[in-house]
């Protein structure tokens, strides 16, 4: 594939013969004639390549190629420099100011077209590599969110409310705001899979989520799915009055989906029952208090009739 070469050198006879080299490459050559020059082209043009002369007036060589990395941090561009002098040293400043290799003048075209070809084959291997890091963050990024979900409801997971509330919990300490949560479980659902069959019990569940996440009208909300056919959901900057209104209506909304449930002798179709408890910034020293509360006003939902909403008395 033909690529663009900067060719920089204070010699017109010398910008003449080495892009000749390059042309016979089938590469196509950018000349420069001193490293300002240069600097310019460099950023204009972005070449593939950059032959560059060592001894020039105004700035060197040296100076040349670290203006051009400082002007392309992200990207390496392969430079080679071109020297009159074969010492050592001049090889060391070279690599040390930023090149990648040293060929020393007269040029043979043997040579360079092989120093040309060998650091193309290391350019396209760092591309590749930079390619495959980059599908490797994105898939690490796509599993972390797939870890966060639950694979039957696509609701947050149990690992993702865990995390969630103890970030919420140390927040609200710190800022001393009521939060509240609402921890719910579906009424008769043994009776229901025996009725209906498991397969009906998974998308009962799935539309019960899909009832608790539309509940959650502030982005902060979360909606988890707790476990078998137990779901949470954390509301913060809550207070108790608001989290019953929200759980209210997860309630009566899943109430009116009128799902129908023949084993549930009281109501006829699938209803849940919930449990609210508030965080205490002062008191609640783990979040574990706060579900234990909504646990307790949960079962005293089931013990007095279930398809209703407890609130948790103050911790
Ligand atoms: P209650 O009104 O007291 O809550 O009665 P219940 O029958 O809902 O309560 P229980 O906790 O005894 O039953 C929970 C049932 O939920 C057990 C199991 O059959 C069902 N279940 C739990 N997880 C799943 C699931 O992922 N899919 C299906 N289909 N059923 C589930
Ligand atoms: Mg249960
Ligand atoms: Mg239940």
């Amino acid at each position: 594939m033909a690529q663009k070469i900067l060719i920089v050198d204070d010699s017109p006879t010398m910008l003449a013969a080495i892009s000749r080299m390059v042309q016979a490459m089938k590469h196509t050559p950018l000349t420069a004639g001193s490293g300002e020059e240069a600097v310019e082209i460099f950023v204009r043009e972005h070449p593939a390549f950059v032959l560059l002369d060592v001894n020039m007036p105004g700035i060197n060589g040296y100076e040349t190629a670290k203006r051009i990395r400082d002007a392309s941090p992200a990207d390496w561009v392969p430079i080679i420099f071109l020297s009159a002098g074969d010492y050592d040293q001049d090889l060391e400043r070279a690599i040390e100011s930023g090149g990648d290799d040293y060929l020393v003048k007269p040029v043979s075209p043997v040579v360079l077209s092989a120093k040309i070809r060998a650091l193309q084959r290391l350019d396209g291997m760092r591309r590749n590599l930079r390619e495959l890091s980059d599908e490797l963050s994105s898939a690490n990024r796509r599993l972390e969110q797939v870890s966060l979900l639950d694979g039957l409801t696509g609701i947050a997971n149990r690992r993702h409310f865990d995390n969630f509330i103890a970030h919420q919990a140390s927040d609200a300490r710190r800022r001393r705001e009521p939060f509240s949560l609402m921890l719910c479980d579906v009424d008769f659902f043994k009776p229901y899979n025996d009725t209906y069959g498991h397969l009906a019990g998974d998308e009962c569940l799935r539309r019960i989520a899909g009832v608790l996440e539309g509940c959650c009208r502030r982005d902060t909300d979360l909606a988890a799915r707790y476990g078998g056919e137990e779901f949470v959901l954390v509301l913060p900057d809550t207070p108790a009055a608001g989290a019953e209104v929200v759980a209210e209506r997860a309630r009566r909304d899943l109430a009116a989906l009128a799902i129908p449930h023949a084993a549930s002798p009281p109501f006829g179709v699938v209803t849940l029952s919930a449990g609210v408890s508030v965080f205490a910034p002062d008191t609640d020293r783990e979040p574990q208090s706060l579900i234990a509360r909504a646990d307790q006003a949960l079962y005293r939902a089931k013990e007095t009739g279930r398809n209703r909403v407890v609130v948790a008395g103050p911790a």
